[in-house]
């Protein structure tokens, strides 16, 4: 009997001990990269979904003056009893925006609106369902606290206090936050521009027959979505065959105009060779084997001052190491803060099928049963089939030391999708 040579022997699928942790290759990249440079001022309308590029001192008290907070009877405290009812005259009537200019003298209140200043004297407001107005006269009960329902100037945003810090992302909380600093414009980085293509002679564009063997390329469509998502500019270069002469064409181009070029396709064993050689002319380029599933291949350098992802091909595989490398390496280009992914426990419904020795993302539908979030997946998980990663509305993130769950055990996951 002759011995099976090693290279025969069966492996596990897509293992290897020497792959990079997730979470090395993560570090790796935004540990390298600064911000790029180039701002610009923008009104606040204009900014949503930007990152702000210095931070915004108030310069005023937000609010300007104490002010009540509801609709009622502003007073003095010291003028209820403290056992049964006051009867309190009723000086005046305070508005928003239409002070009440008397003074509230002892045994007065005034009739007040929600925003209207606390006229000078009082320090209590009675809400006016507590009240019993008759008469121009105000009867109140026992029971209320000094300085309640006033909002205090400054308690939203103090005057010389940073109000938004930068490397944010603004969001719509925050266009209301600067107009109430009467902020009418502000500085923003300026978009990254971002370079793609696809590689492979089996791709034939979106309007075109397809021939014996040959797929659309889906790829820059979804890198399209992912990137406007993150307010790139797109760059998009469309198809390159598997030729090293317009491989290099198109990266050098695409470096030359970009901020970061983004490629799918040509990495995986075998066509990396073929790659290598190429980016060896052009810049420095990794080839990692990443302890992921999907993902595995992956290659992350510089071509000129442009960073270089260039990801596997599968259509699953792309959009995964987009959001768990490209998203935080384009955020760190951004100048925006860091932001770690939220992940959250749930109790998952269905067994998983999982080696240990990778990290795996597993398409996940995260859904409502009888009042608890729990977690189940879109079914076959191959990295070919990107119908799992629109039906799911989660990835479901396997640590790479564990094994196989069984239905019931308690899983990590990360929502694709915020509230919009
Ligand atoms: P590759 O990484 O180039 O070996 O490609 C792996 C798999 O992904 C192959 O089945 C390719 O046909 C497929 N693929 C590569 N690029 C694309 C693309 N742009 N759109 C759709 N499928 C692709
Ligand atoms: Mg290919």
């Amino acid at each position: 009997m002759t011995q099976t040579p090693d290279i025969l022997r069966i492996r596990p699928d897509d293992y290897d001990p020497d792959d990079m942790p997730v979470e090395r290759a993560r570090q790796f990249i935004v540990e390298r990269l600064a911000p790029v440079s180039g701002t610009e001022r923008l009104p606040v309308l204009s900014v949503l979904d930007r990152v702000l590029a210095a931070d915004v001192v108030s310069p005023m008290d937000v609010p300007g003056h104490d002010n009540s907070a509801m609709d009622g009877y502003a007073l003095r405290h010291a003028d209820l009893a403290a056992n049964g009812a006051t009867t309190l005259e009723v000086a005046g009537t305070a508005y928003a925006g239409q002070p009440f200019s008397g003074l509230a003298g002892r045994g007065h209140c005034v009739r007040i609106m929600t925003g209207a200043p606390i006229p000078t004297g009082c320090d209590c407001v009675v809400m006016q369902e507590n009240v019993l107005a008759e008469n121009g006269r105000a009867t109140i009960g026992p029971g209320h606290q000094a300085g309640q329902n006033i909002r205090r100037a400054g308690e939203d945003l103090a005057k010389g206090g940073v109000a938004l810090s930068a490397g944010r992302l603004l969001r719509p909380s925050d266009l209301g936050l600067l107009a109430s600093l009467g902020v009418g414009e502000v500085e923003v980085r300026r978009r990254l521009r971002v370079a793609i293509f696809s590689t492979g002679d089996e791709l034939v564009p979106v309007g075109q027959a397809l021939g014996d063997g040959q797929v659309h390329d889906s790829n820059r469509y979804s890198l399209h979505g992912l990137l406007a998502r993150l307010g790139c500019e797109v760059i998009d270069l469309g198809l390159v065959r598997d030729d090293p002469a317009a491989l290099e064409a198109a990266l050098s181009d695409a470096a030359s105009r970009a901020d970061a070029v983004i490629t799918s396709g040509g990495v995986s064993v075998g066509e990396a060779d073929f790659t290598r050689d190429v980016m060896a002319r052009l810049g420095t380029v990794l080839f990692w084997k990443i302890a992921m599933k999907p993902g595995r291949p992956l290659a992350y350098g510089e071509i000129g001052t442009a960073q270089f992802f260039g990801l596997p091909g599968n259509p699953v595989s792309v959009m995964v190491t987009f959001y768990q490398f490209v998203r935080d390496a384009l955020l760190r280009l951004q100048g925006r803060s860091a932001e770690p992914l939220p992940l959250f426990a749930v109790r998952c419904t269905s067994p998983l099928k999982k080696a240990p020795g990778r990290t795996e993302f597993q398409r996940g539908i995260l859904s409502l049963q009888d009042g608890e979030w729990v977690v189940a997946p879109t079914g076959e998980q191959g990295s070919g089939i990107l119908s799992s990663m629109s039906r799911a509305n989660c990835f479901i993130v396997l640590e790479q030391a564990r094994g196989r769950v069984a239905a019931g055990e308690t899983v990590r996951v990360q929502p694709f999708e915020g509230i919009v």
